[in-house]
């Protein structure tokens, strides 16, 4: 790509220059119409399952949207999908999936009172670490699910997710366990269900990782599962 964008250039000026176009936000004041935000957001969709402007395009089945509620308190964000989730075109299907299932019972929540997407919209061969400049050519898709979204908190899983939120190059294992914020959004790290899978005796420290989510959500309503 030829054009010169940095970390603080905004969204809108990341997909102008990927010749996506580029829409209004509406903000949740009452001034758009749900028929407006539907049309929104399914644009917005359509242009990741057209997207070409990184070559992972080349080699996916599906992109990978997300998925869940739109309206959500809480967005989840990984890394990339993998196999099931590039063939299928929905996050979190495999076997991560289904641990970050339970995670979420544990927290006394389904998929569905959540969002669930990936910094990545497309599998990297071989679910190989994502590139910079592949990170840097599909994060406007994922700012712009956030600024749509506006969760109260996000919640990073693994240490692609956590780093580009946070702009940095430190290790998971530092930035679990500390308080962060992103956009004046609060911000937990924790460890990628994937991870977990090879190491689980890793699990209590999600768990540690969670809790100030797991407060918040005992302090507020949701309905208790079904
Ligand atoms: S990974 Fe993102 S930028 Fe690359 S082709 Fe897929 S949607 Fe486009």
């Amino acid at each position: 790509m030829d054009f010169m964008l940095t970390v603080s250039s905004s969204p809108e000026e990341y997909l102008t220059a990927m010749g996506i176009d580029v829409w209004l936000l509406r903000p949740r004041d009452g001034s758009n119409t749900t028929d407006d935000a539907k049309t929104d957001w399914l644009s917005l969709q359509q242009q990741v399952q057209r997207c070409q402007a990184c070559a992972l395009h080349q080699t996916r089945n599906h992109a990978v949207f997300g998925v869940g509620d739109v309206k959500a308190d809480y967005l989840l964000i990984g890394e990339a999908p993998g196999m099931d989730e590039d063939r299928l075109g929905e996050p979190f299907v495999g076997q991560a999936g289904q641990l970050l299932n339970e995670i979420l019972f544990a927290l006394g929540l389904k998929r569905e009172h959540v969002y669930i997407a990936n910094v990545l919209k497309c599998r990297p061969p071989n679910n190989r670490t994502p590139l910079p400049d592949e990170i840097q050519c599909c994060s406007p898709f994922l700012n712009q699910q956030i600024q749509w979204i506006k969760p109260k908190i996000l919640i990073a899983l693994g240490a692609v997710a956590a780093q580009f939120l946070l702009q940095t190059e430190a290790k998971i294992g530092s930035l679990r366990g500390q308080p962060h914020v992103y956009q004046n959004i609060p911000l937990i790290v924790t460890y990628h269900p994937a991870y977990l899978l090879r190491r689980p005796i890793e699990k209590a420290k999600v768990w540690h990782d969670l809790q100030p989510l797991y407060q918040r959500i005992c302090a507020h309503t949701h309905a208790p599962l079904q």
